[in-house]
């Protein structure tokens, strides 16, 4: 069983998905914390983020690993611990234009694919429900004003110890917004098949409450 949430930066998606993953006692994958762990590497190895070819090429050679903890995902790559450092704005800054080289793409998704094969899943991202996992058995589209996403964004950087000002990441939504949905590939979208959700004005915890249920509703006993 793979519930698919989609959205747009700051949208809630990770703090819903890791909610319902733990209601309904499945695993939890934060796609975009992969294109982080690679986006992180490039800026350690000083490969520029325009660099098409040489990404790919660390996205081949160098595997994310991912390991559930209580305390949330452990994120590794080329040996390191990268947890807190892919929450940075530096590398916020640059993982737009990371991933959007196709060749980046093929790599992450096809670990990606490798790992929801087997189990039950909620995986968050920005095409999980389009690309990664167009059979989902759940999709969500889950949005909200932009105004909202950037200071959900500053608040949860704050809970991880980073201070951001609000222009700074109200520009750094903005644009990553506008690189995601315009991107030649998997561009940001509502996946067909998916409901939308707009959170501006819902707790996360209801949210989560109108996907579990979406998911009790598909009646097949597979949670
Ligand atoms: O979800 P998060 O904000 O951590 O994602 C970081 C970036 O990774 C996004 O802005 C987007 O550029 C990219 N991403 C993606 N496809 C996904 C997940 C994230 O392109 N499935």
């Amino acid at each position: 069983m793979i519930v698919a949430i989609d959205g747009p930066a700051g949208a809630g998606k990770s703090t819903v998905a890791r909610t319902v993953a733990r209601r309904l006692g499945v695993a939890y994958l934060d796609t975009g914390a992969m294109y982080r762990a690679i986006t992180w590497l490039a800026r350690e190895r000083a490969v520029a983020p325009s660099d098409a070819a040489a990404l790919a090429a660390l996205a081949r050679d160098f595997p994310i690993e991912i390991e559930p903890t209580d305390d949330g995902d452990r994120v590794r790559v080329d040996g390191r611990d990268v947890t807190r450092e892919i929450r940075m704005p530096e590398v916020a800054a640059d993982v737009s234009e990371v991933s959007a080289h196709p060749g980046v793409r093929d790599e992450v998704v096809a670990a990606q694919r490798a790992l929801l094969a087997e189990g039950s899943w909620v995986s968050d991202g920005r095409d999980v429900g389009s690309v990664v996992c167009p059979h989902a058995d759940v999709k969500v589209f889950l949005t909200a004003t932009l105004e909202e996403r950037a200071r959900r964004r500053r608040a949860d950087l704050a809970r991880r110890g980073v201070e951001v000002d609000e222009a700074t990441i109200l520009e750094d939504v903005r644009r990553r917004d506008h690189l995601d949905s315009t991107r030649a590939t998997s561009p940001l979208r509502v996946a067909e098949g998916a409901i939308v959700i707009d959170s501006s004005d819902l707790e996360a915890d209801d949210v989560a409450d109108l996907v579990v249920q979406l998911v009790r509703d598909l009646g097949d006993g597979s949670v």
